[in-house]
């Protein structure tokens, strides 16, 4: 029988995304028990039993499974229930009012990522209604505490409940969305995220009054020449196998990339120029690229100074570094203090905050494998192709155990990549209800493929 859109799921995928939104789960400080009450509730009119699990009062997740005979591998559809504040004056529409408007559901969440949400249990329940014989265990996972760097969500049930919430194979949040070509849209797939390191520089100088600059140690002058040095150091370009497939797909489907990408991939080492070629043509996807090539340095707080008239002796700025998977953090911080030595061995002081590890999911595996089958069986001539992403998800917990994690949400391009990346975390986020519908339909199907 051919694939269709499960129109008939519209209302049901749609409600249970607007009452997800309504529910306030800003984190911090999280309440994300609220939400996984709410969840049981709903699967519990299906027949799911679930566990409310709790990291601290109110911090709460939720986890429920359908038994496979267990000839297949388990499959984990992770979601996180917390999100990012929404300040209601910079939006058009309250962002924790569910509202539904012209073919959209307006909210802070709709893409990251009770959307998601809402398709995963849709398709829980899918499963069961439908009766779908499963050869492997498909477990729904609702987390908390992703936003705040998962220790109190999934950080903190892989150390105490691995045996609920372990599977070899996870869908979570990171990709999904089709990116628009000549050839039609090419659906992503993320396979990979860079790792963070956050650090902090303190430049120490002598005070003195604002009115005698060269008698004191502007200790501000010297985080400048900190900034900018590390604003102006460029890594060796590296293309990690998500990248150079990414390239590659990309080539084959649009005819005006495909001489620089092609290009690109022989002479990593003249990325700058071709991407700079690349721009004049597709602005967005070169600046897309750019990062996915190198480890990156930016500041992004700087604090220094306490009177109009006197030159500070302290001045420190935090920067925001993100690795390229095959690195670690150790060897970032190594370099980024060799950079600091050659600025000023004597009066910098080097802090690392946080650091989380690069990961990556390799593409060929049958889960990809179905995944793409799927897609096409929807859109016959679309192309699908793995991809890496800037941020963290709570995907690198599961990989670093040996998972299988892809980031997949699939959506048509109704809203550019650009625009979704200013959508989430930004005002005005919001998805569509067609976009609701299709991703639940394409993870139904993927689901049930894998499992049969
Ligand atoms: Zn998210």
């Amino acid at each position: 029988m051919p694939v269709q859109l499960l129109k008939e799921i519209e209302d049901e995928v749609t409600n249970l995304l607007t009452d997800l939104i309504c529910i306030n789960t800003t984190n911090p400080p999280g309440n994300e028990t609220l939400a996984a009450k709410y969840l049981t509730e709903k699967l519990s009119q299906d027949g799911f039993k679930c566990e409310l699990l709790e990291s601290a009062p109110e911090r709460g997740s939720v986890i429920t499974r359908l038994r496979g005979t267990g000839e297949k591998s388990s499959l984990l559809l992770l979601s996180h229930l917390d999100v990012v504040s929404a300040n209601p004056k910079e939006w058009s529409v309250d962002p924790f009012g569910g509202v539904v408007k012209d073919g959209f559901v307006w909210g802070r969440g709709a893409l990251d990522m009770k959307g998601m949400t809402a398709i995963e249990v849709m398709v829980m329940k899918l499963l069961k209604r439908n009766g779908v014989e499963l050869k492997g265990d498909v477990i729904l996972a609702a987390t908390a505490d992703e936003e705040q760097g998962g220790l109190a969500g999934v950080d903190y049930l892989l150390r105490n409940y691995p045996e609920k919430i372990f599977a070899p194979y996870i869908l979570n949040e990171g990709g999904g969305l089709a990116i628009p070509t000549q050839n039609g849209n090419v659906f992503t797939v993320q396979t990979a995220e860079k790792g963070i390191l956050w650090f902090k520089v303190t430049a120490k100088g002598t005070p003195g009054h604002g009115s005698m600059p060269n008698v004191a140690d502007n200790a501000i002058i010297r985080m400048n020449k900190v900034i900018e040095k590390l604003d102006n150091y460029r890594s060796q370009v590296s293309l990690v196998p998500t990248v150079k497939t990414f390239l590659t797909e990309m080539a084959q489907e649009d005819a005006t990339l495909k001489e620089l990408f092609t290009h690109l991939l022989a002479n990593p080492e003249l990325s700058d120029e071709i991407l700079n070629e690349v721009a004049e043509t597709a602005p967005q996807l070169a600046e897309e690229v750019r990062p996915r090539l190198r480890m990156t340095i930016t500041p992004t707080i700087i604090r220094g100074g306490v009177k109009e008239n006197i030159i500070p002796s302290e001045c420190e700025t935090v920067f925001d570094c993100r690795i390229l998977p095959g690195q670690i953090s150790a060897q970032a911080i190594a370099l980024i203090k060799t950079l600091l030595d050659e600025v000023d061995s004597e009066k910098l002081v080097f802090e690392s905050l946080q650091a989380q590890e690069p990961s990556e999911s390799k593409a060929e595996t049958p889960l990809y494998a179905v995944i793409a089958a799927v897609l096409r069986d929807f859109e016959p001539n679309c192309g699908v192709t793995p991809m890496l992403a800037t941020g963290g998800t709570d995907s690198r917990f599961f990989r670093s155990k040996g998972s299988v994690c892809y980031g997949f949400q699939p959506m048509y391009p109704e809203l550019s990549s650009g625009e979704v990346v200013k959508r989430e975390h930004g005002i005005d986020e919001r998805i569509s209800i067609e976009n609701l519908v299709f991703g639940a339909s394409v993870l139904y199907e993927t689901v049930k493929n894998f499992m049969s």
